[in-house]
C-alpha cells in the first residue's frame, strides 16, 4: 500500500514537473523579448551580406552562448561559414549531443535573413521590411526549443538548431548545411517558417508541408493526443510551400525534412512587405505552436519513433 501510494505520488509528480517545466522554460516574455529583438528596426531587415544581419547573427549567437549550446563537429564557433559569389555568410547552428544515439541527428531550423530595405514609395515613412513573422517567428521557435532541451536534458539523439542564412535569396544556407553532413543521418527535420499568426483551423493548430509524403506528421500527431493542439496537412499544396523552404534541400537527399507553419499564406498581406511587423503578430499563437512543436518531437528525440524517409530525389554532391 504505501509503496504503491509512494509510486502513485512519484508519477503525478513526474507529470506535474513536466508540465510546470515547460511553462516555466518557454514563457511569454521571453517569446517575446527574442522576436521583439530579432524583427526590430536596428536588425535592417536582416538583408544577406547587410549590417543588419549581422546583428541578429551576434544576437542568435550570444542566445546559444547563454543556453549551453555546443558548435557543429568541426566548427570553433557557431558560425558554419561558406561563400556565395565571391562573398562570405554564414549560418549559425549549435548542438546538444545526444546522450546514447549521437550519430543520429535531429535539426531543428528557421531562416535568419529577410529582405532587407525596400525602395521607399511615395508618401511612405516605413520602409524596412522587419520579417517578424518571416521568419523572425521561426528563429524565435528555435531558440526557444534549444533552451527547452537543453534544460530537459534527455536527448538519445544529437539536436542540431540551426539559423539558415540566405533562404529569400534561393536557399543558399540550407543547401550549404546539407553538403557539410551525411544526409542519412539525419533523422528528422523541424523547419520553422512564420507561425505568428493563426492558421486558416483556427487557434491552436498548425500546418506542415508535405504531410504525405512520410509519417512524420502523424507521430507528431500522435505525441500531442490529449492536447487541443492539432497537426494539419499543407492546405495550399498548389502553392508548393514544401518546395520552397529550408526543409526542401534534405527532403530532396530523402530526410524526412517538413515546414510546419501557421500562415494564411493565400490571403497574408503582410507577406513580403514592410509590414511584416512585430505589432501584427499574434504571439499566444507563436507561444502555443512552439510548445506544441516541443511536445510533438519527444518520441523522436528519444529516439522511440523514427519518421519514414522521403523517397530520394538527388544524388548528393559537392
Ligand atoms: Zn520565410
Amino acid at each position: 500500500m504505501k509503496k504503491t501510494f509512494y509510486t502513485l505520488l512519484a508519477l503525478l509528480f513526474t507529470q506535474f514537473s513536466w508540465a510546470q517545466d515547460i511553462n516555466k522554460i518557454i514563457t511569454a516574455e521571453y517569446v517575446d523579448g527574442l522576436i521583439k529583438t530579432l524583427s526590430s528596426d536596428e536588425m535592417e531587415g536582416r538583408a544577406t551580406f547587410s549590417p543588419g544581419i549581422e546583428k541578429a547573427a551576434q544576437f542568435i549567437e550570444s542566445e546559444f552562448k547563454s543556453i549551453g549550446l555546443l558548435p557543429l563537429e568541426g566548427e570553433t564557433g557557431f558560425r558554419q561559414s561558406f561563400e556565395l559569389k565571391g562573398k562570405p555568410l554564414f549560418n549559425v547552428a549549435g548542438i546538444i549531443p545526444g546522450k546514447s544515439r549521437a550519430k543520429e541527428l535531429v535539426v531543428i531550423s528557421g531562416h535568419y535573413d529577410h529582405l532587407g530595405i525596400m525602395k521607399v514609395k511615395d508618401g511612405q515613412q516605413d520602409s524596412i521590411a522587419n520579417g517578424a513573422d518571416d521568419d523572425a517567428s521561426g528563429i524565435t521557435a528555435m531558440i526557444a526549443l534549444a533552451k527547452y532541451y537543453k534544460a530537459l536534458n534527455n536527448n538519445e539523439r544529437t539536436l542540431v538548431f540551426v539559423a539558415f542564412t540566405a533562404e529569400e535569396i534561393g536557399g543558399f544556407g540550407s543547401r550549404h548545411f546539407s553538403k557539410k553532413l551525411n544526409p542519412d543521418d539525419v533523422v528528422a527535420m523541424f523547419n520553422i517558417e512564420m507561425i505568428g499568426k493563426e492558421s486558416k483551423f483556427g487557434k491552436n493548430t498548425a500546418f506542415i508541408t508535405g504531410y504525405d509524403k512520410s509519417d512524420f506528421g502523424k507521430i507528431l500527431q500522435k505525441n500531442l493526443n490529449g492536447t487541443p493542439f492539432t497537426f494539419h496537412p499543407d492546405p495550399y499544396t498548389k502553392q508548393n510551400l514544401f518546395y520552397r523552404s529550408d526543409n526542401a534541400t534534405l527532403a530532396a537527399l530523402g530526410v524526412p525534412a517538413h515546414t510546419i507553419s501557421t500562415d494564411q499564406i493565400d490571403t497574408d498581406q503582410f507577406y513580403h512587405t514592410e509590414k511584416d511587423e512585430y505589432s501584427t503578430l499574434d504571439t499566444a499563437n507563436i507561444l502555443a505552436t512552439i510548445k506544441a512543436i516541443a511536445l510533438s518531437a519527444t518520441s523522436i528525440i528519444k529516439g522511440i519513433d523514427t519518421p519514414s524517409r522521403i523517397p530520394r530525389l538527388v544524388e548528393q554532391h559537392d
